[in-house]
């Protein structure tokens, strides 16, 4: 069975500890890989080689550095099917999925940085006559950035490379669940002949591995991606150190539809924005409120079209639904839908385990559920579940919807269907979330701030705030 390396000062290396972690398959439901249980030795060993490797990383010019993405992102192009597969067998997503949106994704995450930093620039002040300031930006140092299992090489390289283009050096850790595509990365790393100690990946599990590094004295940012809870532990590490840290957290986001929606895109896309991936995006809309006058329409067609959903094998090209990620998180799953009943919710449809003959028999599978009944303040409509299930609930005014919207402890998406351009801006305006889609949903322009308020997190990944967030500001004010 593949054993997977750790990538420490440009080379593939075991743990020290010699000690390995199982690496599932969860349509299978088996080991399949071996993944290293890092101890603090290798990640010392990843710090000390990140720390030696930024003088000269960061003195290089934004050209050269954006060369190296370049190639960096040409690798993941040449081996984009492989990957995809990779990422599919590991995270149990469906193999057309990581191929048209995880790998491309990532290989675009590398190109568009580097491009970025060609282009980043940063503000001047004209004073007064005779005196200006301008803002100096430089690279701060050791970049630790942490990455969950949902969008594992989306995500990781979502990180990775603005911290290297702004002239940071990586100690990265993805999450143990899918580990796989990381270590891809990092033999594309070594076959292009990266410079030892710009980037290096350890991977273990959070409470070890990603605690060492995070505790550490020796990094300098921290940017992570995961839940809430895990956000608010790495908070209390970093923050009486004073050191920057952005972090990407859970959501629980409403889809509002209107009366006065386009309905059959409405319908079309609430489908993706519900199930895609298993409903395991941090944006997936997980709470469909729908006004009264079309409230009826709606859910039969949607419950409809959800119960026609096939649930099945990834390598499947039929499969809209694949495996979720762990056998925890498929039992965490169903324990909801069980807590939905006892709140007082009716299934429309799924609610079961599925279980494919074949191969996939001992796979974690679960089928799309739609749950209706249940008031706004109950557990499963407040805890972010992150899988195939979605309530459905009626509202009559658009203060209403905006409210229901707000009534939640996340803060990160929020899709509105309306064709009144007047709704749209005023719900726009008015719900809290970090990013709001009107009459579309995962649309997907590099340039623009991500992330979330409330508990959906702190700081802002994309474009220019990412290239901002991985450098520091100095300001410089010149009498002449
Ligand atoms: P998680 O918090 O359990 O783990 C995320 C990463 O943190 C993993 O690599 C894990 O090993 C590491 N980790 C865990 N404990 C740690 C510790 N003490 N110190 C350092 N690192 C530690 O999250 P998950 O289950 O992997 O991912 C699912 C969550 O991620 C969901 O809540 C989802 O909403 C969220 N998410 C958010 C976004 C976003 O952009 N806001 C995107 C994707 C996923």
């Amino acid at each position: 069975m593949q054993k997977i390396a750790n990538y420490i000062n440009g080379k593939l290396v075991e743990p020290h500890s010699g000690k390995y972690i199982d690496n599932y398959n969860p349509a299978t439901g088996q080991v399949y890989a071996f993944i290293p249980d890092s101890n603090s030795q290798d990640v010392s060993q990843a710090i000390s080689s990140a720390k030696k490797a930024f003088p000269r990383w960061a003195a290089l010019q934004n050209s050269e550095r954006a060369k190296w993405l370049e190639k960096i992102s040409e690798g993941i192009h040449t081996k984009l099917e492989m990957l995809a597969k990779a990422e599919s067998i590991d995270n149990g997503k469906p193999l057309s999925l990581a191929k048209a949106v995880d790998i491309p994704r990532a290989r675009d995450n590398f190109k568009f940085y580097a491009s970025a930093i060609m282009h980043f620039a940063s503000e001047s002040h004209h004073t007064q006559e005779g005196m200006l300031n301008f803002t100096l930006r430089k690279p701060i140092g050791v970049a630790a950035c942490i990455s969950p299992w949902n969008l594992p090489l989306y995500l990781f390289s979502w990180k990775i490379a603005p911290a290297l283009a702004a002239g940071n050096t990586v100690v990265a850790k993805p999450s143990e669940i899918t580990p796989m595509t990381a270590y891809l990365l990092s033999e594309i790393c070594v076959e292009i002949g990266l410079p030892a100690g710009v980037l290096n990946i350890v991977h273990g599990l959070g409470a070890t591995t990603g605690n060492e590094i995070i505790s550490s004295h020796e990094i300098d940012l921290v940017s992570f991606t995961g839940g809430t809870a895990t956000g608010a532990h790495i908070a209390k590490i970093i923050a009486p150190k004073f050191k920057k840290m952005s972090l990407e957290l859970g959501g629980k986001n409403p889809n509002i539809i209107f009366n006065d929606c386009d309905f059959e895109a409405a319908i079309k896309t609430s489908l993706n924005s519900s199930f895609a991936n298993q409903g395991q995006i941090c944006l997936c809309g997980s709470r469909i409120l729908v006004q009264r006058g079309i409230y009826e329409k709606f859910k039969t067609e949607f419950v409809n079209q959800v119960s026609q959903m096939k649930v099945g094998d990834p390598m499947n090209d039929q499969s809209r639904l694949g495996a979720i990620v762990s056998q925890s998180h498929f039992q965490k799953i169903l324990s909801y839908i069980d807590l939905a009943q006892q709140e007082g919710g009716t299934i429309l449809t799924g609610g079961k385990r599925v279980q494919p003959t074949g191969e996939c028999k001992d796979g974690w599978f679960i089928e799309p559920t739609v749950i209706e009944g249940l008031d706004q303040q109950c557990r499963t409509n407040q805890e972010e579940i992150f899988g195939p299930v979605v309530t459905i609930q009626p509202f009559d005014t658009e203060e209403e919807a905006v409210a229901l919207a707000n009534s939640n402890e996340y803060g990160l998406a929020a899709t509105v269907w309306t064709t009144d351009l007047n709704k749209a801006h005023r719900c726009a305006e008015h719900i809290k979330s970090g990013i709001i889609w009107i009459n579309c949903w995962l649309q997907r322009d590099l340039r623009t701030p991500f992330g979330g308020m409330k508990n959906s997190g702190v700081g802002r990944e994309g474009g220019w705030e990412a290239l901002r967030f991985f450098t520091e500001p100095k300001n410089v004010c010149i009498k002449y």
